[in-house]
């Protein structure tokens, strides 16, 4: 890791430099909640990993890492994980997965400034993996891939270099190449030292392997003609120019590639050397004129997401920040860039759960949850004494969509404030047309579980019982006035204004739409698909 040298350096400067702020992209059952496990066992931060990696007896609840903060002093939000590896402080900022796929997962990827990208190696580059991986391209994360199960049968690595160039366009520089082929996995070469570095194999992957690295000749005679093919297979690629190279990797033109099984905690301590090595450390910020907020300026950050009633006892309101620029101090009184107001910083926290742990200072590149900042949305910016305005949050293109109403015709004003702020917090993006009224907006979402949440805090946090009707609507593109009249005369299409004024336009299939824009050339139909 690179070091300001001299003792004049300051403090935010060096801390900023040893910031490494990721989230890990994957598709769900890849194995993220396994191998964030296994790199907080990498760093020390536990000692022993969950012995049962079923979903039942597995650790990696809030709870458990509440645990885990307890007895080593790890800090863990539901929103990031902070740990210490060599002499960097890494934040982990969870992408929320599980099936669903939300606006929510998206906005992370504005706070962090890089990607483990997480494949099954048996299944290639899935579905979401590629949708959030398309999030990173546009903004310019640098993504760091990582081949999971290796352990198992799966694709010929190869395979999977072509696949990953061609998907994401991002050529592969793998540091790792595996010896033997998936599900007979011997070790793999560390393609910068040529050495060796055996998989051992332990019980049930409960402790910290420590890599065993081999000389030439030892794995040679060990290895015979795995070890043959995987040499042959590494220098193929150098010859192709797949050597790592730092400034393509930060242009996103490369993608760095280890294999792992992270079950078997094997390739994990390559990962965590990888992220401290070659990703980038926090630095300047680009605000919204376009200039860039140097992180040694005053204290600014973001606020990527905002969350309510964690803690059913309290209903808090929390606003998680992006440390951009300067030092954090708990009870700092900072600007909210919207609204011109100050706004107090006393309640922040690290750490989330019953016990809470508060946070005193956080550097560039660190999460700090503000508690009860209602007045916070999603996008905000803050900052202490130099105004500075972060650019708004991308919002996506809704893929689901349903009519909402009240479930009690007496509580409207408790509906409308509901579905208002709700909408402000970015939870949902809500639709609405003349026709349609007041009574009976349409609710988009990315992903379906974003309806769940909406009800879930419509009942308990605003007393406003909802009932919602699915819409027969798949896909959404941006149009204009003009558009919007004569596509007003389609009974199949309807024209939708989303809060922030942008026309949607909704179909039914991408056939209609095709067949629309076919016989509608002058229409103006754009792609929303991400960042706006
Ligand atoms: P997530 O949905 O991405 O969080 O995936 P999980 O971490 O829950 O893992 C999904 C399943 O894959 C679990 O049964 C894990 O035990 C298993 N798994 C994760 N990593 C590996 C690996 O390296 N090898 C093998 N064989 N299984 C793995």
């Amino acid at each position: 890791m690179t070091q300001l040298a001299g003792v004049s350096t300051p403090e935010v400067l060096t801390e900023a430099l040893r910031r490494r702020t990721f989230a890990v992209i994957s598709h769900p059952d890849a194995g993220k909640s396994t191998l964030t496990e296994a790199l907080l066992l990498h760093a020390r931060a536990i000692t022993t990993a969950g012995a049962t990696h079923g979903k039942a007896g597995r650790r990696g609840t809030v709870s458990d890492w509440m645990a885990m903060e307890q007895a080593r002093g790890i800090s863990v939000t539901s929103a990031a994980i902070q740990f210490e590896y060599r002499d960097a402080v890494i934040n982990l900022v969870d992408t929320p997965g599980h099936a669903d796929f939300s606006e929510d997962t998206f906005r992370v990827l504005s706070a962090v400034d890089a990607a483990v990208m997480l494949v099954d190696a048996s299944k290639g580059l899935e579905v979401q993996t590629m949708k959030l991986f398309e999030v990173c391209k546009q903004r310019g994360l640098p993504v760091i891939t990582v081949i999971n199960k290796w352990d198992r049968p799966g694709a010929e690595a190869l395979d999977l270099m072509d696949e990953i160039r061609e998907r994401t366009g991002l050529l592969p520089t793998p540091l790792t190449w595996p010896v033997g082929i998936a599900g007979d996995f011997r070790g793999v070469i560390d393609r910068a030292s040529h050495e060796f570095i055996r998989f051992h194999r332990t019980a049930g992957g409960a402790k910290t392997a420590e890599p065993e690295r081999l000389s030439a000749a030892v794995k040679a005679a060990e290895e015979g003609a795995a070890w043959v093919t995987a040499t042959e297979e590494s220098e193929l690629l150098a010859e192709e120019s797949q050597d790592h190279d730092e400034a393509r990797f930060l242009a996103n033109e490369t993608t760095p590639v280890l294999f792992a099984a992270a079950v078997l905690n094997f390739g994990v301590q390559h990962i965590l050397d990888t992220l401290v090595d070659f990703a980038p450390a926090a630095e300047a910020r680009e605000d919204a004129s376009g200039g860039h907020r140097p992180v040694d300026s005053a204290f600014s950050g973001f606020v990527f997401k905002v969350q309510s009633g964690m803690n059913a006892s309290h209903r808090d309101h929390v606003a998680f920040v992006r440390v951009c620029s300067g030092q954090f101090k708990r009870g700092m009184i900072v600007t909210h860039a919207a609204s011109g107001r100050p706004f107090a910083t006393k309640y922040a926290q690290h750490l989330f759960g019953r016990e809470r742990e508060v946070a005193d200072e956080a550097w560039p590149g660190d999460i700090v949850g503000l508690v009860n900042a209602s007045a916070l949305r999603v996008g905000d910016t803050i900052f202490e004494t130099e105004a500075v305005e972060y650019p708004p949050l991308p919002m996506f293109a809704p893929e689901h969509f349903r009519v909402v109403r009240s479930a009690d015709s007496s509580k409207h004003k408790q509906f409308r404030r509901g579905i208002d702020q709700l909408d402000h917090e970015g939870v949902i993006q809500v639709l609405r047309s003349e026709l349609r009224g007041d009574q009976a907006p349409v609710l988009g979402a990315v992903g379906p579980m974003q309806f769940e949440v909406v009800e879930e805090r419509m009942t308990h946090d605003f007393g406003a019982a909802i009932r919602t009707e699915a819409l027969p609507y798949q896909l959404a593109r941006r149009t204009d006035r003009a558009s919007a009249e004569i596509l007003g005369h389609d009974r199949q299409v309807e024209v939708l204004m989303r809060s922030d004024g942008t026309l949607l336009a909704l179909f039914s299939t991408p056939w209609r739409l095709r067949n629309t824009v076919r016989d509608h050339p002058e229409l103006m139909l754009e792609d929303l698909a991400t960042g706006s």
